[in-house]
């Protein structure tokens, strides 16, 4: 059959910038649907396809299109290119190039976005179809999606979905869930933009919604999205699920909607190996719109997309003895050049007097773990030199950017507070790295009961028990348990440890002088497994034993923690501060249970020594 080669390129103008455009149109799960194409699944019909590659035919009885795609490959923000092959349909091949140029003129800055179609449609019919399909018509539907776009940016409200008829229906329902999320919230803004997200909203923005995406879109703090999200889980009008991310290339392996169905590991089949979940950066929270709400179709009009990794910021596929021109445009923070089958990542941070020219040669046998320090701005030349087609990315390492772990979530109290049964399966142990433990006891609590009796005794320790509570809850920590008159809490910054320990001794301290109570507190930080026990996530391991340790070291008023959770960045800049007083005091000690060895730890006394008078 005959092939009619075939180009088409629009140029549009768009008031965005390239960067604030990027995540829409790298988002090609929502932009074909934009474009109107039809939802896509995968194919299993070639079973020695390349690796990476993707196999896919529409998802519609009437078009028997089938064909593979090469990896996607993309440069943030200003260059994307998809390469598909055709097995059926009406092109033999079809390539899209979406390219954003930076506009400065002086009316202000914006991008001229060029979109190209080029390929080879098979036999007359298919080049009428590829005519009749680029049409002036598409033009005019690229430019709207643009507009639609601009204005989402415009008016930080996420683009609205293509089905109208969700503006006009049933509008006493939507009203009645703003003012039912609003009196449990307390937030009325906030539930009004999360219910009219979930009624306008594109239903591909509905299946997975991130808190850290809501939050980043409205310029809402990021606590008070998820509290608005747990009360709207708990009214029925979202879902939450944990979404369980390969921890070698970030995607989605498994997704659960109770905490007890998580699995410790799970195989990637992208990475070819069994990959493990920790509760820290692989195991995070994700919600959904309820369906009573919203019925949503599970389509999907891409499967390999940027947007399913937005941590990628540049990804190239380069074949055996090629040569690829990058231009880079690194933001700030902290990176890895990763190749998919050559072990060797390569780490780089961003510096204006880094290297601004680089030829990286991809060959086996090559290691380097030091960080290469390069031109945020650079031009990179990749060279391949393996025998195989190697698929080369740089990807952002943070992890707290893009989801919200389960470790974060299960240290909160109003989170356990909430969700009572969102525990781990009995007997499964999960990692949870970087937690605060605090100890906090009370002091001559044997006196109290002498002095007061039983029963005044008591109910002033329970009362201690609620003041604690009430402000760890408040500084976003959770109480584990109660032990005798002490309390073991956690939380996901020492920062947040030590305010709390330092407004629970104000509060006790502000008693009058007959009711005082004197606590102390042992504060260490590090890494432990959660495991469910007694109905709750609890904690075990190092870490948690010695800062129970710490507290039996510390005297009336005292908090005393490790010298290394002293030197966390945030705890440092909180005790900076002029309003907080802080008294630091050092000294070598044993540790009990910790061998002979001396540990560095430090006391604080976060209270300023009452005026004395002196004649
Ligand atoms: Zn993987």
């Amino acid at each position: 059959m005959k092939s009619y080669p075939f180009s088409y390129s629009w140029r549009i103008q768009a008031a965005g910038t390239p960067g604030k455009l990027w995540p829409y149109l790298s988002d090609t799960n929502r932009l074909f649907k934009d474009m109107g194409q039809l939802p896509v699944q995968e194919a299993v019909i070639s079973h020695n396809l390349p690796r990476h590659y993707a196999q896919l035919e529409y998802n519609h009885l009437r078009r028997a299109d089938l064909w593979s795609e090469e990896p996607y490959q993309w440069e943030a923000p200003h260059y994307l290119h998809i390469e598909r092959e055709y097995q059926r349909g009406p092109y033999e091949d079809l390539s899209i190039k979406i390219k954003l140029q930076p506009l400065r003129s002086s009316k202000g800055t914006g991008t001229t976005v060029i979109i190209q179609f080029d390929g080879h449609a098979r036999g007359l019919m298919g080049s009428l179809r590829t005519k009749r399909h680029f049409s002036a018509h598409f033009k005019r539907r690229l430019k709207k999606i643009l507009q639609k776009y601009d204005e989402s940016i415009t008016s930080r409200r996420f683009p609205e979905g293509n089905r109208p008829f969700w503006k006009s229906r049933s509008s006493g329902k939507w009203k009645a869930l703003i003012s039912e999320l609003s009196s449990a919230s307390n937030e009325p803004d906030l539930s009004r933009q999360i219910v009219d997200h979930l009624r306008y909203g594109d239903e591909q923005d509905l299946q997975v919604i991130n808190p850290i995406e809501l939050a980043n879109m409205w310029s809402i703090p990021l606590h008070r999205v998820l509290e608005t999200c747990y009360q709207a889980v708990l009214l029925n009008i979202l879902n939450m699920e944990w979404r369980q991310i390969c921890p070698s290339c970030r995607r989605t392996l498994k997704v659960s909607r109770k905490l007890v169905e998580i699995s410790s590991s799970h195989y990637c089949k992208h990475c070819g190996d069994t990959q493990n979940f920790d509760l820290n950066n692989t195991t995070q929270v994700i919600f959904k719109c309820h369906p009573l709400v919203r019925k949503l179709s599970e389509d999907t009009y891409c499967v390999s997309g940027p947007q399913r990794r937005q941590h990628v910021i540049m990804q190239q596929y380069i074949q055996p003895g090629a040569k690829h021109f990058v231009n880079l445009m690194l933001p700030d923070g902290d990176f890895k050049i990763r190749t998919d089958t050559l072990d060797r990542d390569l780490n780089v941070k961003p510096d204006v007097d880094g290297l601004d020219n680089v030829t990286m040669t991809l060959e086996r046998g090559e290691d380097n773990k030091e960080c290469t320090p390069l031109h945020p701005h650079s031009d990179m030349i990749i060279k391949n030199r393996t025998e195989s087609p190697l698929l080369i990315s740089v990807e952002d390492v943070r992890w707290p950017d893009y989801g919200v772990s389960a470790a974060e979530i299960t240290s909160q109290q109003l989170f356990r507070d909430c969700f009572p049964k969102e525990l781990l399966r009995p007997g499964q142990k999960m990692a949870c790295n970087d937690l605060s433990v605090l100890f906090t006891d009370l002091i001559d609590s044997a006196a109290m009961y002498t002095k007061g009796g039983d029963e005044e005794a008591i109910s002033r320790v329970m009362n201690h028990f609620e003041v604690l509570r009430k402000i760890i809850r408040e500084e976003r920590g959770a109480v584990v348990k109660t032990i005798g008159d002490a309390i073991m809490a956690v939380f996901r910054q020492p920062d947040s440890a030590v305010r709390a320990y330092r407004k629970a001794q104000e509060y006790f301290s502000s008693a009058e002088k007959a009711n005082e109570i004197k606590i102390k507190g042992g504060l260490h930080c590090g890494n432990c497994y959660a495991v469910t026990l007694n109905n709750r996530i609890d904690y075990f391991g190092n870490t948690v034993n010695f800062a129970a340790r710490l507290v039996e070291k510390a005297n009336s008023d005292e908090l005393v923690i490790s010298d290394e959770t002293l030197e966390h960045k945030d705890l440092k800049k909180f005790l900076e501060q002029d309003e907080v007083y802080c008294e630091i005091s050092g000294s070598d000690s044993k540790i009990k249970g910790f061998g002979d060895k001396l540990h560095p730890i430090k006391r604080l006394s976060l209270q300023k020594p009452k005026l004395k008078l002196v004649i």
